[in-house]
């Protein structure tokens, strides 16, 4: 610490990928921001561009060169006054790459590296050539990363585990986040209250397999993510929980009892199915079966029966069958998603599938995507206009695109469009749905808002 406010720089960090990056780009520029980096957008008055990466969609490393290409062009019209940091899953995976090719890059920073920025920044200041940080010790950046102090929405996440032991055939979250981490009770409890502290209504906790999260809790007991659940609910002013990404594999039977028993879990879960074959499921390392994962969903809708659902679907993984695809499809017809995201299958370097025999021709992959999507489509819109005269409650995240109109979002995560006082945000108010939409829904304030000490689900 110092007494000497550092001189005012900019900074700038472009986020890809999942909400954990994004997660992890505030967390950096809270680390920056006692070193004096205040946020930018403009490239050209940025003292520092962090590009936070991500590795899972297709040519995601020539995109990061391609950037760097630019970035390189607007360090030379500052004089060389930029320092350029790769970060994220790409950084991890091809930070030798990312040197030999790119070498006006500073720092190279693997996801577990984060809280070392600092001291990042001022070796790259001392030292020619660049400074990389790719180690996996996750106890020290969880330990080391400042507390939240920016200025929270209605809505936050929080990561609560990291890193990923199961190996799917086509991922390269486990080389690039490394095994399976979970924070302590303590820093969680404290983080979420925090957060709360600052106005967040709704908090999302993360993880690269969220519901392996265990820990010990205050009662000495082995606790998992049901447990935790129900013991952040019991913050006051925290209304709403959600939790991402989740594996089949990992949904124990007292967190689905939490689903029934904790109304501040909200009735929504993103559970990636990937595929509906056997066959499939199998190459793919999953662990699970095609029945596994619909007992699950019966189970789970048994515990919370408005639980709308969300997945992972990819198509043409190595050795897919038509027959397989249309296990695939079958299993999207019993399920009925509310959203999801669904992919081509696409080659990461390393993982087990890249070199797996059996690949399938691009055209084949596109044309089984299009009828997943478009099944998955018909799903999302079906389920949209079936909100349709409800009264939901509504987390009002702030205005709207028009004026007088605010914004929020559903308990089954859609977001909602209603005339409204400003004054609205980051309360829960009853909102009747009018219309449901492919992407939204729109409704109207169903009545004069009253402060709620507590969500209960819709009806
Ligand atoms: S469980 Fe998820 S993060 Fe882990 S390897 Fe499989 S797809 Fe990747």
């Amino acid at each position: 610490m110092t007494d000497t406010p550092a001189p005012r720089k900019r900074l700038l960090i472009r986020t890809w990928g999942c909400q954990m990056n994004v997660y992890d780009s505030a967390r950096m520029a809270d680390v920056l921001a006692p070193l004096g980096y205040a946020p930018t957008e403009q490239v050209e008055e940025a003292d520092m561009v962090i590009l936070n990466t991500c590795h899972i969609r297709e040519k995601a490393t020539e995109k990061v060169f391609s950037d760097l290409g630019r970035l390189r062009e607007a360090k030379q019209a500052r004089g060389g006054e930029m320092v350029i940091a790769v970060a994220g899953c790409v950084a991890q995976a091809e930070g030798a790459e990312i040197t030999a090719r790119a070498p006006w890059v500073d720092l190279v920073l693997g996801p577990q590296s984060y809280h070392r920025l600092p001291e990042m920044v001022a070796r790259a200041a001392r030292a020619a050539g660049t400074v990389i940080e790719t180690e996996f010790p996750t106890e020290d950046k969880f330990d080391h990363l400042p507390e939240t102090t920016a200025p929270q929405g209605a809505t936050a996440f929080l990561t609560i585990q990291e890193g990923c032991d199961k190996f799917c055939s086509f991922c390269v979250v486990p080389y690039t986040r490394g095994s399976e981490y979970s924070r302590p009770v303590a820093a969680i409890v404290a983080e979420a209250e925090r957060l709360v502290a600052l106005g967040a209504r709704e908090i999302t906790l993360l993880g690269q397999n969220v519901n392996a999260w265990h820990g010990e809790g205050p009662d000495g007991g082995a606790w998992t993510l049901g447990r935790l659940a129900r013991r952040l609910a019991e913050i006051e002013g925290l209304l709403r929980i959600r939790y991402t990404t989740s594996h089949p594999r990992d949904m124990d039977d007292d967190l689905i009892a939490a689903h029934g028993d904790t109304p501040a879990l909200m009735p929504f879960l993103h559970l990636p199915v990937q595929s509906g074959s056997d066959r499939v499921l199998r190459m793919m390392n999953r662990g699970h079966t095609a029945a596994d994962y619909l007992r699950l969903v019966e189970r789970l809708r048994a515990a919370r029966p408005d639980l709308a659902l969300s997945t992972d679907i990819i198509a043409g993984h190595p050795g897919e069958t038509d027959a397989d695809h249309a296990a695939t499809l079958a299993l999207i017809r019993e399920v009925g998603f509310a959203q999801a995201f669904s992919f081509k299958y696409s080659a990461r370097p390393g993982t087990p599938a890249s070199t797996m025999a059996g690949q399938v021709e691009e055209a084949v992959k596109d044309a089984r995507l299009a009828e997943v999507q478009a099944l998955l489509r018909d799903q999302q819109t079906a389920f949209n206009r079936s909100r349709a005269g409800l009264v939901a409650e509504v987390l009002v995240t702030g205005p709207g695109r028009h004026p007088g109109q605010m914004a929020g979002r559903t308990p089954w995560l859609n977001p909602v469009h209603f005339e409204g006082p400003a004054e609205l945000a980051g309360q829960v108010v009853p909102v009747r749905i009018l219309a449901g939409h492919p992407n939204s829904l729109t409704g109207t304030l169903a009545a004069p808002h009253r402060a709620q000490p507590r969500e209960r689900p819709a009806a």
